[in-house]
């Protein structure tokens, strides 16, 4: 599956790494103020999926401002859910 550089979140425009995470064991990450996000380089499409649904949702309250008003553990659990179509 061919894996895009770049994505448009909340109409801005957002990189997207593929990358080796495993010294951080990490899936991947997101960085809502350089509006990247970086995804473990070795992940089958299923994973690669799911970690990119999960990042991008950190993404969308991150640039609404949204996770401003809550907790990390709730935006955690919004991500999660966010996962799975
Ligand atoms: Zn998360």
């Amino acid at each position: 599956m061919k894996r895009r550089k770049r994505m448009k979140v909340l109409g801005q425009w957002v990189t997207l790494e593929h990358t080796d995470l495993q010294s951080e064991e990490l899936w991947g990450d997101c960085d809502v103020a350089k509006r990247h996000i970086r995804i473990k380089v070795d992940a089958t499409d299923d994973e690669y999926n799911r970690v990119l649904r999960h990042e991008v949702c950190h993404m969308r309250l991150g640039i609404s401002g949204l996770s401003e008003l809550m907790t990390p553990e709730l935006e955690e659990a919004l991500a999660v859910l966010a996962e799975t179509p």
